[in-house]
């Protein structure tokens, strides 16, 4: 459903984020569907809307450049670019802090966190009402073109709460730029111009191969310590297990994805629980077999990732 930029659809957006469901957002390059970047569940039911069969790391957006401080390691050229392009459609990638709170789902297990400032006077509204961070990808099922007016994204979300906030004016995704290493890559073209943004920080490079493509893959993606072994009915004892659905086993070895047997919880506890499995005593964590139809696909991605890694 489309609704009017009045001030009661905002307090009803401002409510449906608080409450933990996704809206349609208006930003100047597309719109995008946001959830509160700080609750887990919420930021899993993007994935499941979206259909996405991987965990791609989402771009986290906020009203202020200030906003970022205690999520990010900021640096010069971080610093550099924010200021000359922001609020814009420009997307820096930058070293995750530990201490961040924001969603780990969000920035699918990287220690790394893309972040923005959007340039749409609703967004920046919104999040600044909010007081939260938003996590936003592109408002289209995976796959589909990414949206540029409010009657797209009914077409493909017809439950989804969407502000109206006219046609984008740049009609294009944010450009990317990997700042966690010290000379710049270009991760995606985009709203600004390469050469904007070399005129600023000097040459840009580009990606390694398959880093965007598979960012399970990526050197900085994080990967458990232990090793990992999936589709395990059965733990054995002594291991960790992350259980998935109704299981006999109970102890402080187990943790379970959602007892429930639920795709988008079990979604929302992944790299949490993945985390905190990962130490000793445990030598070895088993995960138990998860379906494969919706977020199950996804799940299974990563734990194959996670648990190839280190026959790499
Ligand atoms: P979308 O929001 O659908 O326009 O897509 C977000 C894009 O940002 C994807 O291509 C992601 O791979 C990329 N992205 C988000 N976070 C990161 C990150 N931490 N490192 C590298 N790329 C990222
Ligand atoms: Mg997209």
């Amino acid at each position: 459903m489309i609704f009017e930029p009045l001030s009661d659809s905002l307090e009803k957006a401002l409510q449906i984020l608080h409450q933990g469901e996704l809206i349609g957002l208006p930003t100047e390059t597309v719109y995008g569907v946001a959830a509160d970047a700080t609750n887990e569940l919420a930021v899993a039911k993007i994935f499941e809307l979206k259909n996405r069969p991987t965990f791609n790391p989402l771009i986290i957006h906020g009203p202020t450049r200030t906003c970022f401080e205690e999520h990010v390691l900021w640096n010069e050229k971080a610093d550099v670019l924010a200021k000359t392009f922001w609020p814009g459609p420009l997307t820096l990638v930058l070293p995750r802090l530990v201490s961040s709170p924001l969603s780990l789902l969000a920035s699918a297990g990287l220690d790394s966190l893309a972040i923005r400032v959007p340039n749409h006077p609703l967004a920046l509204t919104l999040l600044q009402k909010f007081g939260k961070l938003l996590a936003a990808p592109s408002a289209n099922p995976s796959g589909k073109t990414s949206p540029t007016q409010a009657s797209h994204v009914e077409e493909d979300f017809p439950n989804l709460f969407i502000l109206d906030g006219g046609d984008t004016t740049v009609g294009l995704e944010s450009t990317i730029v990997d700042l966690t290493s010290p000379s710049p890559r270009l991760l995606r073209p985009g709203g600004i111009s390469q050469e904007e943004v070399e005129s600023v920080v000097g040459p840009l490079k580009f990606p390694h191969q398959n880093s965007i493509k598979a960012p399970g893959m990526m050197k900085s993606h994080y990967a458990p310590t232990l090793p990992l072994h999936l589709n395990v009915q059965e733990p054995s004892e002594g291991e960790a297990f992350l259980a998935f659905g109704p299981t006999p086993y109970k102890g402080s070895s187990v943790l379970n994805l959602s007892e429930e047997g639920n795709l988008t919880e079990a979604a929302a506890n992944l790299f949490k629980m993945i985390r905190l499995l990962d130490r000793p005593p445990f030598q070895k964590i088993s995960v138990a077999p998860i379906p494969l139809n919706g977020l199950g696909l996804a799940l299974n991605d990563r734990l194959q990732r996670a648990a190839a890694t280190r026959e790499l």
